[in-house]
């Protein structure tokens, strides 16, 4: 199917989890595109929302979680009331996904190359022959050695790194044009994070995938995304080019995300922690939820919830910028 425009559109998406005491709204009536082989850095502490956002586009809500509001358009379509067989379709071919824990995805009783391989026949016309063949060329490219070996292998003969490898193999299998990778990186050791990272990103960018990359961790973000988002207390606080948002943050929670808060007036940074922690999702304040935290809140922030509003290339929400930049 033809499209032109943005690949998969968000528009005041909510979720919810219903409770005994009525509905708590973890995610806010978030708006956001993705452009066709773009990767949109997710960013925030835990309890944000952002693995939820990610776990609401793939279709995977858990009861008592539900789509609350809003639309989730992908290539022109809305998949956020499709029938769960199609959205399941959907998700195989079109769409992959990457957690944190590579055994989420693997099956321990099977060897690599026959999840491969039955994945791979699952979405493709493919013979077996065919299928092994791309799965052993899935392998070599995620930067799996002697993949000719490998493949015989069962899931716990693999290293951490090596079995996320294989993941992101599984996730390219049908070259889905997006692919949500949640904490992809956050159970490797920091030596190996890098390497799956950059295999993540130049995979992505051969197969034509966008990705939408969920971290809590900004560096990932500064290595790795195009465009990042960053959210608080169920809301997107700043998005804009991950080069603006990173090197020259305006939200103050991304100030505070990046360890260095401005002292206005002075032009000075001074490394600052942000105190206090995510209100929990049933105490959420009125107004910007990050007024109890924020260096810069005035009077007018406790009673007045922000939108976010252009400023550069981005938009941020917050009080400070309602008149279009300071
Ligand atoms: Fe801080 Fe107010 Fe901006 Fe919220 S709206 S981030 S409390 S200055």
């Amino acid at each position: 199917m033809k499209q032109s425009g943005p690949l998969l559109e968000v528009r005041d998406l909510s979720v919810v989890f219903d409770t005994r005491r009525g509905p708590l709204t973890a995610v806010d009536r978030i708006s956001f595109d993705l452009s066709p082989g773009e990767i949109l850095g997710v960013v925030g502490e835990s309890g944000a929302g952002k693995s939820l956002t990610g776990t609401a586009i793939t279709g995977l809500l858990e009861r008592p979680g539900r789509i609350g509001g809003g639309e989730i358009r992908f290539e022109g379509n809305r998949i956020d009331n499709l029938p769960p067989e199609q959205m399941r379709r959907l998700r195989g071919r079109r769409i992959g996904a990457i957690f944190q824990d590579p055994l989420t995805s693997l099956n321990p009783l099977f060897t690599v190359g026959r999840q491969l391989v039955e994945t791979i026949q699952t979405h493709l016309d493919l013979g077996r022959e065919q299928a092994r063949q791309r799965a052993l060329e899935l392998l070599a490219e995620v930067g799996i050695p002697a993949p000719e070996k490998r493949i015989d292998h069962y899931p716990h003969q693999f290293s951490g790194g090596m079995r996320q490898r294989v993941v992101i193999a599984l996730a390219l299998c049908a070259n889905p044009k997006l692919v949500i990778a949640d904490e992809p990186t956050t159970a490797l050791d920091v030596s190996i994070q890098a390497q799956i990272l950059a295999v993540l990103k130049k995979l992505c960018r051969e197969h034509g995938a966008a990705v939408i990359l969920v971290t809590h961790d900004m560096g990932v973000i500064a290595e790795t995304a195009d465009r990042v988002a960053v959210m608080y207390s169920g809301r997107i606080a700043e998005i804009g080019p991950a080069a603006q948002v990173v090197k020259a943050p305006r939200h103050p929670y991304t100030e505070g995300l990046m360890g260095s808060i401005p002292v206005i007036g002075t032009g000075a940074d001074r490394l600052t922690q942000i105190e206090g922690s995510m209100p929990r999702l049933t105490d959420i304040p009125a107004g910007c939820a990050f007024h109890p935290r924020c260096p810069c809140a005035r009077a007018d922030c406790a009673a007045v919830r922000p939108e976010p509003r252009p400023v550069g290339d981005g938009k941020v929400a917050c009080v400070l910028y309602d008149g279009g930049g300071i």
